[in-house]
């Protein structure tokens, strides 16, 4: 099936009038549930065209708060949202009250962001019975996000009865990585009962972005070797070859590699029980300091990066030092997945820091030069949207692409329904 082109909005087709097609022009609701926040998009799958988002957050807690935006308009609803059930309502309410009319708009498919696939999910699957159960199996693999996950799927199976539900996983993408990248150096009791092994994530943002740069560098996906840079809050690194992924900075859980905004990457496993000989720490305390209090947050006292950013320019050294540590980290990761590549033809920065901050672009790409990669000062710091911020000459070209995991999925969720 051939791939979608974001520039023209080609439709996921493989011939007027057929399965894959009918699918394509039909939006997919694209609900990312969390914990306590369910983000969710009506997007059409073939073009890439939303047609409306949403966010409802501070579920659980006193008052909740829900953003519909269409149209460029946002309408805001303060009230309690107790639960996934009450958020679900509030969404149907927003499409009621603001539309689209979601009987008019007639969604082919409810498409879920799931984070963990485990071993078991390859790619995106229908949900049923059998499929439900095996994600709660997954949760200890999980635990911060497959719980969310999985309330929102379960209450979206009631409210949308009639419409096929399937689940994209952020780890599907990286399940090609070759038994060399995945595997870790530990007891094989431990790789064999209990699937311990690097998964990867951010799967569907690699893939998207890793497909616009084949795209924007002109050449077929199957030839073109990248190293995409997804930082956001949470942030990793992936060597993808023809398509493919074959290494991520990303492992077991999304605490490793790069430094992100509260968790801090690559660690010496040593730490834990050095931790708790010297203070005491419990697991349980350990586990929080990882996931909530460390990376960005740790070193400049903001999780935030444009926070940081305005500290290291009035001069904060702690800020300063946080930078370095970020840009170091990630020169390191994009000298090792480039070597892992063999041959590397780009270089894609994606998702809200990597899209926005040409200081840190800038401060990895001046240190890239043993790739062959040149930038393009200018072009790096004007970039809007997707951009190629390398010089014309350089021999290894460096992109802004911005990412679309909403699209991605609602992609995903229309191939999935056309192949059955
Ligand atoms: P998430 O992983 O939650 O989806 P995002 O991809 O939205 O996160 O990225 C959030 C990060 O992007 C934050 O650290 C934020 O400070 C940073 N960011 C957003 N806009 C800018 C900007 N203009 N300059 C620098 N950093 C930015």
């Amino acid at each position: 099936m051939s791939m979608p082109d974001a520039q023209d909005g080609a439709p996921v087709t493989d011939g007027a009038g057929s399965p894959a097609e009918a699918a394509g022009q039909r939006p997919v609701l694209v609900i990312n549930a969390g914990s306590s926040s369910l983000k969710y998009q009506l997007v059409v799958a073939g073009s890439g065209t939303s047609l409306a988002t949403g966010l409802i957050e501070r579920i659980g807690l006193d008052e909740g708060r829900a953003t519909h935006t269409v149209d460029g308009q946002g309408h805001v609803l303060e009230q309690e949202i107790p639960d996934h059930t009450a958020a679900f309502e509030v969404l149907t309410a927003q499409f009621r009250d603001h539309g689209p009319d979601l009987q008019e708009a007639a969604p082919v498919a409810i498409g879920h962001r799931v984070v963990h696939g485990g071993a078991k999910f390859a790619s995106t699957v229908l949900i049923d019975d059998e499929v439900l159960k095996t994600l709660r199996r997954l949760v200890p693999l999980a635990p911060l996000h497959n719980p969310g996950n999985i309330a929102g799927i379960e209450v979206a199976l009631e409210t949308f009865p009639d419409l096929p539900q399937v689940a994209v996983f952020d780890t599907a993408f990286h399940q090609s990585m070759p038994p060399a990248a995945y595997t870790y150096a530990i007891p094989l009791s431990w790789r064999q009962t209990f699937n311990i092994r690097s998964y990867g994530f951010h799967g569907t943002s690699h893939s998207y972005v890793s497909r616009r740069t084949a795209e924007l560098l002109g050449t077929p996906l199957e030839e073109t070797n990248v190293v995409v840079l997804h930082l956001g809050n949470g942030a990793s690194a992936c060597a993808v070859e023809g398509g493919r992924s074959v290494d991520t900075s990303m492992g077991l859980s999304p605490l490793g590699g790069l430094v992100m905004g509260t968790r801090p990457g690559d660690l010496d496993p040593g730490l834990p029980a050095h931790m708790s000989r010297v203070s005491g720490m419990t697991l349980p305390e350990f586990d929080h300091a990882l996931n909530k209090e460390s990376g960005l947050k740790a070193l400049a006292g903001s999780s935030d990066f444009r926070e940081v950013m305005d500290l290291r320019d009035s001069g904060d050294p702690d800020a300063e030092l946080a930078f370095d540590v970020v840009v170091h980290r990630l020169v390191r990761h994009l000298g090792a997945l480039a070597l892992v590549l063999g041959r590397l033809d780009a270089v894609a920065f994606t998702a809200g820091i990597g899209e926005n901050s040409p200081e840190l672009r800038a401060a990895v790409l001046g240190r890239a030069g043993l790739l062959g990669v040149e930038l393009d000062e200018q072009a790096n710091a004007g970039a809007r949207g997707e951009t190629r911020i390398s010089t014309p000459d350089s021999a290894v070209a460096a992109f802004v692409v911005p990412t679309n995991e909403e699209w991605e999925i609602a992609l995903e969720a229309a191939r999935l329904l056309a192949n059955h």
